[in-house]
């Protein structure tokens, strides 16, 4: 079975004393055991969120470079993450996509990058509301997948985010059956066009307006193995969110 993998995106949110009320909340838990869990933090709090966070919870960065070291002002690399204990990255994520203009052959260089220096990936796709409304849902993640397996061969540290745009910070949380049908059709994709066993093992974990509430019957849906979670990250439903899987 695959391990369900909950994350918590905390994008460009928090103080240094507003983390840790999070960090409070997420050792008082109680986190569920057969869960992995990982807290996506602003690079500037990664160091602290590392020293502090509890020992079941895994830290990642929002964001990083294709390079390790050089005249790229404001990046960070992924040997930066990795010399102070970081061991994922967030890539690809739609506001990198949207408001910062990152292609999809540059979100497949990052990710190719991160993995040949040893971090896991949580590797976002999805479409937005225009591309769902002219029935382009399926192509658009298909190609944004295709353009990752150009450039990598082994998915075994990579998990993937599905997350429509239109459900992002929107409250409009895709249907469960709406998001068992891309990920289904993903996972068909991906066993033809990568290989079965890619197919079988991949987590695909749905991103979007979840919250406490309706976390379990997504949660229930066969292909869905987690989330990506952004507003209720932030709050203590993010333990509901992370135990959801019954
Ligand atoms: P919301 O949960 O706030 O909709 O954000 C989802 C997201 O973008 C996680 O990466």
């Amino acid at each position: 079975g695959r391990k369900f993998v909950v994350g918590g995106n905390w994008k460009m949110n928090g103080t240094k004393s507003q983390i840790n009320e999070i960090l409070a909340f997420l050792k008082q838990g109680p986190l569920n055991e057969s869960t992995e869990i990982i807290v996506g933090v602003p690079a500037i709090y990664l160091d602290h969120v590392k020293s502090n966070a509890p020992a079941n919870v895994e830290v990642a960065a929002q964001n990083c470079y294709k390079v390790d070291k050089g005249a790229f002002t404001g990046e960070i690399s992924p040997v930066m993450l990795k010399d102070i204990g970081v061991n994922w990255v967030i890539l690809g994520h739609s506001e990198r996509r949207q408001i910062f203009q990152e292609s999809d052959e540059l979100v497949a260089e990052k990710v190719s990058f991160a993995l040949s220096n040893g971090l896991r990936v949580i590797a976002c796709i999805g479409e937005t509301l225009q591309e769902r409304e002219a029935g382009k849902t399926e192509e658009v993640v298909f190609r944004q997948t295709q353009a990752i397996a150009n450039k990598i061969k082994d998915w075994y540290d990579v998990v993937i985010a599905y997350e429509p745009v239109w459900a992002i910070g929107t409250g409009k949380t895709a249907t469960p059956q709406q998001a068992q049908e891309v990920h289904q059709a993903l996972r068909q994709w991906i066993s033809q066009n990568i290989s079965p066993d890619v197919a079988n093992s991949i987590r695909i974990q749905y991103g979007g307006s979840v919250t406490g509430a309706n976390a379990q019957e997504l949660a229930s849906q066969p292909d869905i193995d987690g989330f990506l979670v952004g507003g209720a990250s932030l709050k203590p439903e993010f333990v509901n969110i992370v135990n959801a899987r019954q």
